[in-house]
């Protein structure tokens, strides 16, 4: 039994608020407030976050579910068009389809990394398919390369759904960076949070200033300096926006919680070496695979299968809860495949009434590999990953006693 607890999370400390309570004096708590003679916090976090991944533009948003939309937008999927969405995944990534009026497609995903296989996106390609979304699930991602190829073969778009993958990097890339657009949430449960908020990341010039405009209502960045008081955006309308901006505290926030990324990261990819290394010798219970093209994991959470023919049959919800009880966190199944969840329900919704027949013979299942994932997997949420070694071993033994005694659960 484990005690004293865990990492908290999200993770602040007296600079945080301090970080905060300069947004606040500044007087200017967004982007489209008046100039006041200093660049915004807003402009300064994208500025870091495009370099953190490697590309050349970053565009704040206010969450992870608005940047999938603009990232659709900005690459012109729109009505009736088919987008390949992984089975396996948050919600958000299929809404954000709808949320363009686009039909989202469900394909299965790879038995070792739970996230898109090439093989389903090939066949799933039509001729309406404008996008695809690839997600970086749990701690592991998608196979890009593969990816890559099937969508340039059919002249299709990637967007990376990095949510989950701040910082991951496949062959010395970063995720985000792969695709021609990277979408990524800073909801409180993410690995870089300011509670709720979003970016979106392109290399692309053109798609980027459309980016932009999507944001904030058709208006981009003026080139010259304002006069105080003045709008910093000036109006555009090359592309029709909604208001998706980031507020001046949140980006302040996230420009303090970006000096601890890299340490994080690096604690976490060390945690889960070791418990891939050291949960290998637990009989019933397997760290997932990794691709040697996954150069960096970053660890949302760790995440486990459980084999149930070594653990007397016990589903991995049972498993996870009793590894839960003695780790005191919440250790829990990955999301329910989208075609049976119950969070995917656009038939409740009229603004879909012409797509109905549409959406439900595309998020027809069976997807056996995704429905197996479901049953197998327990995940390990990431600030345990954060704990020192003494508390990682904890970690292993908990999970071995509820292994060894799975038959009395
Ligand atoms: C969290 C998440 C989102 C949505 O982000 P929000 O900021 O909550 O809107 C999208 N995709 C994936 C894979 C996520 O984990």
């Amino acid at each position: 039994m484990h005690r004293g607890g865990w990492p908290a999370w999200p993770s602040f400390d007296e600079r945080t608020v301090d970080a905060v309570a300069g947004a606040v004096r500044s007087g200017r708590w967004t982007v489209t407030g008046g100039w006041t003679g200093v660049d915004t916090y807003e402009r300064r976090f994208a500025d870091r976050f495009a370099e953190l991944v490697g590309v050349r533009h970053c565009v704040s948003t206010d969450h992870g579910s608005s940047s999938l939309v603009l990232a659709l937008e900005a690459l012109g999927v729109g009505a009736g068009d088919e987008v390949v969405v992984p089975v396996l995944t948050w919600v958000a990534t299929a809404t954000a389809v709808l949320n363009v009026n686009a039909v989202p497609v469900f394909v299965d995903v790879d038995p070792a990394t739970g996230c898109m296989a090439p093989e389903a996106l090939a066949a799933a390609l039509t001729e309406r398919t404008t996008a695809v979304i690839a997600v970086h699930l749990n701690c592991r991602m998608a196979d890009m390369d593969a990816i890559l190829a099937v969508a340039a073969a059919a002249g299709v778009p990637v967007v990376e759904d990095g949510a989950q993958a701040h910082g991951a990097r496949w062959r010395g890339r970063v995720a985000g960076s792969l695709g021609a657009v990277g979408a990524f949430s800073m909801q409180q449960g993410k690995v870089l949070t300011c509670g709720e908020g979003g970016a979106v990341v392109t290399g692309d010039d053109r798609l980027y200033d459309r980016l932009v405009q999507l944001r904030a209502d058709s208006r981009r960045y003026r080139d010259d300096e304002p006069r105080l008081g003045d709008p910093y955006l000036t109006d555009a309308g090359d592309v029709m926006g909604t208001n998706c901006c980031l507020s001046e505290p949140q980006a302040a926030l996230l420009l303090d919680q970006l000096d601890r990324l890299e340490a994080q990261l690096e604690r976490r990819e060390k945690a889960a070496a070791f418990l891939d290394r050291e949960l290998g010798h637990v009989d019933g219970l397997h760290p997932l695979e990794r691709s040697a093209h996954l150069e960096r994991a970053s660890v949302f959470r760790y995440a486990l299968r459980c084999d149930p023919e070594a653990l007397a049959g016990r589903p991995a919800a049972v498993v996870g809860q009793a590894i839960g009880a003695e780790l005191g966190v919440r250790v829990h199944p990955t999301d329910e495949p989208l075609h049976r969840n119950a969070l995917y329900c656009p038939q409740t919704k009229e603004r879909y009434r012409g797509l109905h027949d549409r959406l439900a013979a595309a998020a027809r299942g069976p997807f056996p590999v995704a429905e197996r994932l479901y049953d197998e997997l327990v995940l390990i949420p990431h600030n345990v990953l954060l704990a020192g070694d003494g508390d990682l071993d904890h970690v292993v033994e908990a999970c071995a006693k509820v292994a060894a005694l799975a038959g009395s659960l």
